[in-house]
């Protein structure tokens, strides 16, 4: 390892992650301040809802580390969840820099790479479990832990200024079932060797206790499924390969055969088969073969758990699946939790369900059926009691969250705590810990194929417009300046009724268009800007009296 030069420093970044749960984008930056290295812990997306419609994918703007991106070593991907890995193949191209990331997360890497027709221009390394990464000043150690999905990895890494634990997603699970337990050793030496700062995952920090292990939910799922007649569908994360392996087996055991249902079920699949798991499995049904089964000797294996209006589960509820058909007699479990945000689709979904006949399990009423993949108060502990960091950066995790587990950080004796929000530059050293710089960080939407910034004009016009209808005004304007044919007015999503019918309002803002258009000279009846002006406040003035609302005007204004 070099030795550090006087100016050195050690910072932390996070661009997207800190203050939310969602799209996490951390920066490490080494050397002296002008003259920084840089490598990158993750790149993901978080979702839409309500307020962004029509956006169902965001992701954190890049701009900052984009004007340095030559100065970029590496990106190293922590697990294949898509709130790490799920900006990558957008990002790549402004970033260009080498990836890394071990088996499991590669092969999904490669399958999003390939979609987005940048697959021959990356360069992705494949790290064993447990491998090393050198970049520059910083030197990497992949360290297995237990998460909700294959392969997840912590990070150590080692600077000429100190050693950093960069956990990602985990929590401490006896029995993963798949892959390996949670190196508890390689952190323990670590803690030995000293570590500066645990940059940490906060999701879970106001519960007590601890997450549980994927192997009670393999037990509950098998006693359930065993005790079910008729058709019974299970919806789960499909990246929760442990999760859909347990269902397998508890389906097995029952003498029903598994069918998959949902694209990113069988792309999980897939996944899992390339790193050697799911072995000794009998083959899967299609779903257009499941329909010949009888009803006890099937279970439908489901993605959209979380309400995704497209997912299969979300079809299937609607009627509206090809193959796969839930009526009375029929069980639906869901191994899941509700993702904030997601509760009302959930909700929908699920009485759509219910109305069907479908008998519903959830984590609710049958506890037991899922475990969190995040940890719980207990397990926070116990990490600390191993790394004993010097300073903590809590993350992943919204203001509450990251402040909370700021303050049990404090309860355990970590000297120092630094909670950043997206933006916020931390030295980690030499010196205390503090926050040195605010860079530009924000979020990127991915609207009709397009990235866009947060605060675009079209989405703004679209929420306004949802909210307030639209006005279409046609003006013909004839070389004189003067009316060329009546003012036309039209509408959407503007209510009239019996006392005031659409027709007439629409009239009355025809009306008062016109003399907008009177009050001005032959000057600003010659210019279109003007006319527009003068039309867009005439209307929103009389419609904010009509409707107590300003909806978006548009004006077309005819030359004839
Ligand atoms: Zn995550
Ligand atoms: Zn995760």
């Amino acid at each position: 390892m070099i030795k550090a030069k006087p100016d050195d420093e050690l910072v932390f970044l996070p661009l997207g992650g800190s203050n939310e749960i969602g799209m996490n984008f951390n920066l490490y930056g080494y050397g002296p301040p002008h003259a920084r290295k840089w490598i990158v812990v993750d790149l993901g997306v978080t979702f839409g809802d309500l307020t962004t419609p029509g956006v169902e994918v965001i992701m954190p703007d890049p701009r900052f580390i984009e004007e340095h991106a030559e100065d970029i070593i590496g990106i190293v991907l922590t697990h294949a969840h898509e709130d790490h890995i799920g900006a990558v193949a957008w990002l790549w191209p402004r970033l260009k820099a080498p990836l890394y990331a071990t088996p499991f997360t590669a092969f999904l890497l490669r399958e999003k790479l390939r979609d987005a027709g940048i697959l021959d221009q990356v360069d992705l390394t494949e790290v064993p479990l447990g491998g090393r990464i050198t970049l520059g000043p910083f030197e990497l150690d992949l360290i297995t832990l237990t998460h909700s999905i294959p392969e997840p990895n912590g990070v150590a890494i080692r600077t000429p200024l100190g050693v950093i634990l960069h956990t990602g997603d985990w929590k401490i699970d006896p029995d993963p079932l798949l892959g390996g337990l949670t190196d508890e050793d390689a952190i323990r030496k670590l803690g030995d060797e000293g570590v500066l700062a645990m940059v940490c995952d906060s999701t879970n920090v106001f519960v007590d206790g601890r997450a549980g292990s994927e192997a009670d939910v393999r037990e509950q799922l098998g006693k359930l499924i065993g005790s079910l007649k008729g058709k019974v569908a299970v919806a789960c994360f499909a990246s929760n390969v442990a999760r859909m392996d347990s269902v397998i087996r508890s389906a097995e055991a029952a003498g029903r055969r598994v069918c998959l249902v949902g694209r990113s079920m069988h792309r999980m699949a897939a996944a899992a088969r390339s790193v050697g798991l799911f072995e000794g499995l009998a083959p899967f049904i299609s779903d257009a073969e499941a329909g010949f089964f009888p009803d006890d000797q099937i279970l439908y294996l489901c993605t959209g758990s979380q309400g995704e209006p497209r997912a299969a589960l979300a079809r299937i509820a609607e009627g509206d699946h090809n193959h796969v058909s839930l009526g009375k007699g029929s069980h639906c479990i869901f191994s899941s939790r509700v993702i904030p945000g997601n509760e009302i689709a959930i909700r929908n979904l699920q009485n759509k369900l219910a109305d069907r006949g479908v008998r519903l399990y959830t984590e609710r009423d049958h506890p037991g059926i899922h475990v969190s993949g995040h940890p719980c108060r207990d397990e926070l502990k116990e990490m600390y009691q191993w790394a004993r960091p010097q300073i903590a950066v809590p993350t992943h995790g919204e203001r509450r969250h990251l402040l909370e587990h700021a303050a049990l950080a404090a309860d355990l004796q970590v000297p120092e705590q630094v909670s950043p929000r997206n933006g916020d530059m931390v030295r980690l050293a030499p010196g205390r810990a503090e926050i040195i710089d605010e860079v530009p960080a924000g979020r990127l939407y991915v609207d009709g194929g397009m990235l866009t910034p947060a605060d675009d004009e079209p989405l703004k016009e679209r929420r306004h417009a949802a909210g307030n209808g639209v006005l279409i005004v046609a003006v013909a304007i004839d070389g004189r300046g003067r009316l060329a044919s009546d003012i036309e007015v039209r509408s959407i999503g503007l209510p009239g009724d019996a006392d005031d019918p659409l027709e007439g309002l629409l009239d009355r803002l025809a009306e008062a268009a016109k003399d907008a258009l009177k009050r001005l000279d032959k000057d600003g009846r010659d210019d279109d800007e003007r006319v527009e002006q003068a039309v867009s406040r005439a209307l929103k003035k009389l419609s904010q009296r009509i409707w107590s609302r300003r909806p978006v005007v548009e004006t077309l204004v005819v030359r004839v």
